[in-house]
């Protein structure tokens, strides 16, 4: 690679596209074929937008009406999901954010000053990056990190499971600890802004060393798929709420089969 050149990258979210069918991966990252607009994602990204605009302000600015006025601005930039939609179900979706949001001021400690705020972070593995962005780092009392993950998704019903099978975390827990030589990422924590619920886990050596194994094979196993052009699909009952299903007869197969409404 000469210098200058920027080495292929992908992220955990492309990974994990790839993973639950290629054939999608496909039509999302190689066609690039569109994505139908989402109310929960606009919501996703607004809420996100606030929060990492909210912290960007000088501590003492840091306040609810703050909050308030860069969530609406958010809004006012990001809603390609309510362009067809009516003004109760925007209503609707943006108190949902709101009450999120106002429960986050309320309690989270003032004092409290991340390192760092949406930033890049990767995983090298040698002819190929992994890059994520971490929604907030925080400093522990002990100087490890917390890396934050912000969700405005429900809990999850097994939570272990997140452990287990989340790639971003490995990403950032990997990521953060090198960009921040010397501090070491002590925890990860997802934070549902719903309930304000947390799923924290601590980051430990042998956790960190797999997952960042088998991230690398994963990453390895798309770049084969697309240099050879196989993405086979695999469908599943996920296939129902697929953005690609009115072009994908695999899926159409499978849930007419199984008499699953589509
Ligand atoms: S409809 Fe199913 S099989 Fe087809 S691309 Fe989507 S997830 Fe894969």
């Amino acid at each position: 690679m000469s210098d200058g050149a920027r080495k292929p990258w992908t992220s955990p979210s492309r990974l994990s596209t790839f993973r639950e069918c290629p054939r999608k991966y496909r039509f999302q990252h190689v066609e690039k074929l569109p994505t139908k607009p989402s109310p929960h994602m606009d919501l996703g990204s607004n809420v996100h937008a606030a929060l990492r605009d909210w912290f960007r302000l000088p501590r003492a600015e840091r306040t609810w009406d703050r909050m308030l006025e860069l969530y609406r601005a958010a809004w006012r930039m990001n809603m390609p999901a309510f362009r067809a939609r009516s003004r109760d179900e925007l209503r609707e979706f943006g108190e949902r954010g709101k009450e999120m949001l106002r429960r986050f001021v309320a309690e989270t400690p003032a004092d409290l000053e991340p390192v760092a705020i949406e930033k890049w972070v990767g995983l090298d593995f040698g002819d190929l990056e992994v890059k994520g962005k971490v929604d907030r780092v925080d400093l522990l009392p002990d100087g490890s990190l917390r890396v934050v993950d912000y969700k405005t998704g429900k809990f999850p019903r097994v939570p272990e499971q997140v452990r287990t099978d989340d790639l971003a975390a490995a990403v950032y827990a990997g990521g953060a600890s090198r960009d921040f030589v010397g501090a070491p990422v002590g925890e990860i924590e997802y934070l549902y802004l719903a309930g304000m619920e947390r799923l924290t886990f601590p980051v430990d050596e042998a956790w960190r060393a797999e997952r960042e194994r088998s991230i690398g094979e994963l990453a390895r196993t798309v770049r084969a798929a697309e240099e050879s052009d196989t993405f086979p699909p695999t469908p599943t009952k996920l296939c129902a709420w697929c953005d690609f299903l009115r072009d994908c007869p695999a899926g159409q197969g499978f849930l007419d089969a199984r008499g699953a409404r589509r």
